[in-house]
């Protein structure tokens, strides 16, 4: 290999290294960005389960209905009066109180009940009430 020879590969391995520090800076801020995205998500996780922690306060309950109904758990403090929280809704993580006909309840006698949020469909008829 002659003197060219020798100056060529020098040259190429000159150009190699720049491409390898072009491409480690490109992987730096591909790092970089992901870091970001990464704090991002975690971010959004933290604020998406705290919008849904009040979950934890009730349990699925089969209360002799048609359709299970979810009621504050024994373990939760609730300030709230007894009550029902729909099933369906609760799945789709909206808090939504199951509401009786307004007026006065007779003891006994069948009420009918229904989701408090517009558009669900959750309805049915019994003598219970929360407790
Ligand atoms: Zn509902």
């Amino acid at each position: 290999m002659g003197f060219f020879g020798t100056a060529w590969q020098v040259l190429k391995s000159a150009v190699d290294i720049g491409r390898i520090a072009e491409s480690q800076s490109e992987l730096h801020d591909e790092f970089a960005a992901l870091e970001k995205r990464v704090a991002r998500l975690e971010s959004e996780d933290i604020e998406l389960r705290d919008q849904i922690a009040w979950k934890d306060d009730y349990e699925l309950n089969d209360i002799g209905l048609e359709v299970p109904v979810y009621t504050p758990g024994p373990w939760c403090e609730s300030a709230d009066s007894p009550h029902w929280l729909c099933a369906h809704c609760y799945d789709n993580d909206k808090k939504s109180y199951l509401k009786p006909t307004p007026g006065e309840h007779i003891i006994g006698q069948p009420r009918y009940w229904s989701c408090s949020r517009e558009g669900c469909k959750m309805d049915f008829v019994t003598a219970r009430v929360p407790n």
